[in-house]
């Protein structure tokens, strides 16, 4: 136990031997676990479900719900370090386990990208853009600001939403009652949005120390279906300055909200060329998985890395990669092919991941694919030619 280190946040060093406590057993954890196990660390994750994700491949996975504060000083007494796979932590776990163990990402980063306003506040901040917003809190306020901004616009809970839940694109003003009523069910402020007319999805993470060493991954363009990552493509499909531009915001944002750890920074990319900040995410992402053979270091050794304050990782991409998650209704199809495989399709390196999961239910995230290539375009018709994803064909052809 190293807890005498809280007080030396920017100078304590977790080496591996020592014990990663992960609040959350989900894929994100479970990952973050096989890459430190590789280094030598040791992990202990809290989660309600038992034989978690995580859990699986944990060294001891402690079955409590994610808001038991007894729990999380179970977990706090077993660990050096504490991190967490998801954002949206108990604020009194947090400032518990602030007090009593050592969370070099701090709960700071977490208030912040728990709520809209309070993020698109902090990116603006920083110095980069966002999509014009507006704070609604009446059906009144909502109409004045349709007004402004035009149809269609986006409004978004503040709070608690994700692949596209909690959120109405107002395409006439005969929405605006219906829209505020069910969103203003949610109990949290809302936020109403310019809608941006993007040409792409991009992303980029970053890493940060407690010694304020950053590296950023390179840009990785998202396709989305129903509002779920379907694919991220890298090198993105857009121009080297861009490319720059979008990871010299995601340090700005790194550096101005003093992260540890990693932060996803997703951004709307215009025809010319322009970048808004959509969102923020202070943990491993989705579209950073491609990281795990596509790079020199993976997102979630980095993450490692950062919080246990050792230097990071060189980020740089060993080849082009086609990332393509596999949702329930993929799992089955993706067995299929994988069973009657005979040999490594030709020019590509197909690397499955799967997260163990009990149940695959529909649009689940149960897995992805990494697909490394020196042709793109070739592995985007693989992935479409296999059948397995025939429901999403097309979306990326753009
Ligand atoms: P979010 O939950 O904020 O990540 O939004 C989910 C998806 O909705 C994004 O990935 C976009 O495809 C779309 N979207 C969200 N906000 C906007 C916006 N202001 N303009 C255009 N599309 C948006």
């Amino acid at each position: 136990m190293n807890h005498t280190a809280k007080a030396a946040a920017s100078t304590n060093v977790i080496l591996p031997g020592g014990t990663i406590g992960v609040l959350g057993g989900g894929q994100l954890g479970r990952m973050l676990a096989l890459a430190g196990r590789h280094m030598g660390y040791r992990f202990v994750v809290l989660d309600p479900t038992p034989d978690s994700p995580c859990g699986q491949v944990a060294d001891e996975q402690i079955v409590a719900a994610y808001d038991d504060a007894e729990a999380a000083r179970r977990l706090a007494a077993k660990a050096d370090v504490i991190t967490y796979e998801f954002e949206n932590v108990d604020a009194g776990v947090a400032a518990m386990l602030m007090a009593e163990s050592y969370v070099p990402q701090g709960s700071e980063l977490l208030h912040t990208t728990q709520h809209r306003l309070r993020e698109k506040r902090a990116i603006e901040a920083a110095g980069v853009r966002v999509a014009p917003y507006e704070e609604i809190r009446s059906a009144e306020e909502l109409r004045a600001a349709v007004a402004r901004f035009g149809t269609p616009c986006v409004l978004k809970t503040a709070t608690g939403g994700y692949d596209g839940k909690g959120q109405w694109v107002i395409r006439s003003e005969a929405e605006i009652d219906e829209a505020y009523a069910t969103l203003s069910k949610a109990r949290t402020e809302l936020v109403l949005e310019q809608f941006i007319r993007f040409e792409r999805e991009i992303s980029v993470i970053a890493a940060r120390s407690p010694r304020g060493e950053v590296k950023t991954f390179p840009v990785a363009e998202n396709i989305h279906v129903d509002n779920i990552l379907h694919l991220s493509i890298v090198p993105a499909r857009t121009t080297e300055a861009v490319c720059r531009e979008a990871e010299k915001l995601a340090e700005k944002i790194a550096a101005s909200l003093g992260v540890v750890g990693l932060i996803a920074v997703e951004m709307f990319l215009t025809a010319d060329g322009e970048l808004f900040v959509n969102e923020l995410a202070p943990r491993p992402h989705n579209s950073g998985h491609y990281t795990m053979e596509a790079c020199a270091t993976s997102q979630f050794e980095q993450h490692v890395r950062a919080v246990c304050n050792l230097p990071l990782g060189a980020a740089a991409l060993l080849s082009p990669v086609v990332m393509v998650n596999v949702l329930g209704e993929h799992v089955q199809p993706l067995l299929d092919w994988l069973g009657a495989q005979t040999a490594e399709p030709d020019g590509l390196a197909v690397k499955v991941h799967l997260y163990g999961k009990h149940e695959a239910k529909e649009k689940r995230k149960m897995g992805h694919v990494n697909v490394l290539t020196s042709d793109i375009d070739g592995a985007l018709a693989w992935i479409e030619q296999t059948g397995i994803w025939a429901k999403e064909i097309g979306h990326w052809n753009k």
